[in-house]
């Protein structure tokens, strides 16, 4: 990159100078810690927002998808089906409960395919009565190839899409699964049609859980938000992510913890920024949908490049674009496509490396992938910032045509 030029990011946060009053009254009162509250008022306002009773607030998205694992009793040596598709984050949690993660394939939208989820479940996986301790007999889905029980699915709303939760519900149902929605992504989608609309991404499945981090759509710098329908697991939630401290007035005095839970909980710092940033969700939202169309418009009809569309059955946040370039007909392979815009300052970087082809999940099993590896090759994520502006589209375009 020359110097004095100019130089676009991929994904940054937009952020007020006016958030600083809030700053000010955490620094002021000494509540920069796990309490204080704008800690509530930021739950508050997810939950009024998802269209829940009420949302837990945590330290990341991670430590969320960690602790949405554990309430739904994802236990040592059980299974989680999750896409290979995404952000690593996702999957780890899965290992942190000491059970193993089985990765299928994508969908065109970069979500977890159903057909494949579906055919693993009925062909790779039966039911087996199995006691537990207690004596008590019950129907379980175990994983033919290694005889471990299949838990939950974690579905993740990548890039804004949004999973087709009809279909990973019912599977759900018919083989006694949970289902975890990661929709640290998808903050702000919901779904237009069918059974689920008007449903927020996180609400459908038991958990969802959303994440703040800087590049996320609307940022508290690092931060995480769990929500459900059921009150049972928010509550939980609560307990877990605050060490399992008892709350009633003399245990709390006493410091009493009956379970082993995680020092989880947002700080008041945290949810300072938060409470001013979800009030510019939607705006946010309108943002990226201007943007993303004028991507659309003016890279329409270049051989070989395709600027990926968001599933039509959904409101989406646009969060990331993706651009597809099948290098026959574009002339250029994707990375260099990739090499060029970075050495014109225009940040940008391919879609994520298969989570089942990283070193620490080599050995674990994976199912069908296919579609994955094709967005693996080809696809590009370009800038989406919502500070990006008209100009800033059209520099980043004219990059683009100009080989
Ligand atoms: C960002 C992200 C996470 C993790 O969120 P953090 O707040 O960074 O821990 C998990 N899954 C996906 C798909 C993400 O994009």
């Amino acid at each position: 990159m020359q110097k004095g030029q100019k130089e676009i990011p991929l994904s940054v946060p937009n952020l007020d100078m006016e958030i600083v009053d809030n700053l000010k009254e955490c620094i002021a009162t000494g509540w920069v810690s796990t309490g204080g509250r704008f800690i509530t008022e930021f739950e508050q306002k997810i939950a009024k927002y998802a269209g829940t009773d009420d949302a837990v607030s945590c330290q990341s998205g991670t430590a969320g998808l960690h602790t949405a694992l554990r309430i739904l009793g994802v236990q040592a040596g059980d299974e989680v089906i999750v896409p290979t598709l995404t952000f690593i984050a996702a999957v780890n949690p899965v290992v942190y409960q000491g059970a193993y993660p089985v990765f299928v394939d994508c969908d065109e939208y970069f979500c977890i395919d159903t057909d494949k989820l579906a055919k693993f479940c009925d062909e790779e996986c039966e039911f087996k009565n199995i006691k537990d301790a207690a004596g008590n007999v019950e129907r379980k889905l175990i994983n033919k190839k290694s005889g471990r029980r299949i838990r939950a699915i974690i579905a993740v709303h990548v890039f804004g899409n949004m999973a087709n939760m009809e279909a990973v519900m019912g599977i759900a149902e018919k083989y006694g699964l949970a289902v975890l929605e990661d929709a640290t992504e998808a903050l702000g989608s919901y779904v237009t049609e069918g059974r689920y609309r008007g449903a927020k991404a996180g609400t459908i499945g038991d958990i969802g859980v959303y994440s703040f981090n800087a590049n996320k759509i609307i940022t508290t710098g690092g931060g995480g938000m769990i929500v459900s329908r059921s009150q049972k697991y928010l509550d939980q939630a609560r307990y877990l992510t605050i060490t399992a401290k008892e709350a009633s007035p003399e245990e709390a005095l006493h410091f009493v913890h009956n379970d082993i839970g995680y020092n989880y909980r947002m700080t008041n710092l945290q949810a300072a920024l938060g409470v001013s940033q979800i009030d510019k969700l939607e705006e946010f939202i309108s943002i990226k949908e201007r943007n993303f169309n004028r991507y659309a418009k003016c890279l329409a009809g270049i051989e070989g490049l395709k600027l990926l569309a968001f599933i039509p059955t959904i409101r989406s946040n646009k969060w990331f674009y993706a651009l597809y370039v099948d290098e026959e007909k574009f002339g250029e392979k994707r990375d260099a496509l990739m090499h060029r815009l970075i050495d014109s300052g225009v940040q940008c970087r391919p879609v994520w490396k298969l989570t089942h082809t990283q070193k620490a999940y080599a050995e674990m099993q994976n199912y069908e992938i296919e579609k994955a590896y094709d967005y693996e090759k080809n696809v590009l994520n370009i800038p989406c910032s919502t500070n990006l502006t008209e100009e800033d589209v059209e520099y980043v375009c004219e990059i683009i045509k100009g080989r």
